[in-house]
């Protein structure tokens, strides 16, 4: 099923593919990131090369449902027509009669974007009578929205099962997406260490619990070590912390320490009096930081940790960074943890950077080509390593 794009002949089929076209825009509508739309671009390629036509279908934004120009996608027309080398044609409609005659009308080599799908509520609704309107518009379905993946929307998910099997199919993008996920969850080869940071406990609890039957080492930075520290007695000042997530955090210890999976948190971090950049900071060992000081970024002596850790490892996914690396005197630490990630990487292991601010950091700092992979999914890839199933996929291998 997974190299099953690659092997298909799009010749005289009009292609379905569900592309992640949510990118950002500024004021006067102009693309402040591409990532996404160049990262489909060769699964476009593909088919056109095959004598295949193609009918592009994407949300953009959160719009409250009917047409909103401002979450227009003929926004990206343009930039579209200028990554691909055509005209890419535009149907003002996701669905009816406009979208039904210009899908219909489309020649091998044609382009066709089709209106945000999310003007219908019947998208995010799961609707199946939405869906299969969409699906009349192409012979093949190809899903290459990762980043919506774990959505069971209409086109996402609901759609597909008005395709033959061999008439449905993961993209380039999701193929390389779910292999990398795979092969970190799957076929990790040891040792796997697991970099995990960023604001809160809560948010990264359930990756942490699945990881903890996979990896061998878990490293846990960020503002989420604070709630670690004070669990176990240490003083944090006025360190972000989850009280209530304190009993949670000593089961976590608890439950490595079983399974004999080591965690490696902070033994000391660059603190300060506000919540700001020009503040007075100083390094201060973990468990005992003043009253009225906060730790915005992991200190030297964990960064020397982190990195003997993760430089001796096979299998490396990163998710969250290590301070608050949006302020430039506390980058460092994150910026140290990629530093060892790439020399990792270097020395042969696969390394898998997913998940919001991890990625945006790697960018950034100008990693991105030093990593083995970077995942163009946020929500999605921290579910996959969450260990939940997701729709998109699902109703693709199903
Ligand atoms: P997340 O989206 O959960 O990966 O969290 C990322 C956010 O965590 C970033 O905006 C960081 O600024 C923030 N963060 C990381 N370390 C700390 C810290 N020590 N104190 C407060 N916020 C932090």
């Amino acid at each position: 099923m997974m190299s099953q794009f690659s092997s298909h002949s799009f010749a005289g089929q009009k292609a379905l593919i569900r592309v992640d076209f949510n990118v950002p825009l500024d004021d006067a509508y102009n693309i402040t990131d591409d990532t996404r739309m160049r990262a489909t671009i060769p699964t476009i390629q593909k088919i056109i090369k095959n004598g295949g036509s193609v009918i592009l279908m994407s949300h953009l934004g959160r719009p409250k449902y009917g047409p909103t120009p401002k979450y227009s996608l003929i926004h990206i027309v343009g930039h579209l027509s200028k990554l691909l080398s055509l005209e890419v044609q535009f149907a003002n409609d996701c669905i009816g009669e406009e979208a039904v005659n210009k899908a219909a009308a489309l020649q091998p080599g044609q382009v066709l974007l089709l209106e945000n799908l999310r003007f219908y509520k019947e998208e995010e609704k799961g609707d199946e009578a939405f869906a299969q309107k969409l699906s009349k518009l192409g012979d093949v379905y190809v899903n290459d929205a990762f980043g919506t993946a774990h959505r069971a929307h209409a086109s996402t998910a609901v759609i597909a099962k008005f395709f033959a099997p061999g008439s449905k199919m993961f993209g380039l993008v999701m193929n390389a997406e779910v292999a990398s996920a795979e092969k970190v969850l799957h076929g990790s080869e040891k040792p796997f260490t697991a970099i995990i940071g960023g604001a809160k406990v809560s948010d990264k609890i359930l990756i942490i619990e699945n990881l903890l039957d996979r990896a061998t080492d878990i490293i846990i930075g960020g503002g989420m070590a604070y709630t670690f520290f004070k669990a176990q007695g240490g003083t944090i000042g006025t360190s972000i912390c989850e009280d209530d997530r304190m009993p949670l955090a000593l089961e976590i210890l608890a439950k490595a320490k079983a399974k004999g999976v080591n965690i490696h948190l902070p033994v000391d971090n660059i603190i300060t009096t506000e919540f700001s950049n020009t503040t007075a900071r100083k390094n201060c060992e973990s468990m005992s930081i003043p009253d009225g000081w906060m730790g915005l970024d992991i200190g030297e002596a964990t960064r020397a940790k982190f990195a003997a850790v993760i430089e001796s490892s096979k299998t490396i996914l990163w998710n969250g960074p290590m301070g608050v690396f949006e302020m430039e005197n506390y980058q460092a630490g994150t910026k140290a943890v990629a530093v060892a990630v790439a020399a990792a990487t270097a020395k042969g292991a696969f390394s898998l950077v997913g998940g919001g601010d991890s990625v945006a950091a790697v960018n950034i700092f100008g990693f991105t080509d030093k990593v083995s992979y970077v995942s163009t999914g946020g929500g999605a890839m921290l579910e996959y390593f969450e260990g939940k199933v997701l729709p998109g996929i699902a109703a693709i291998t199903a």
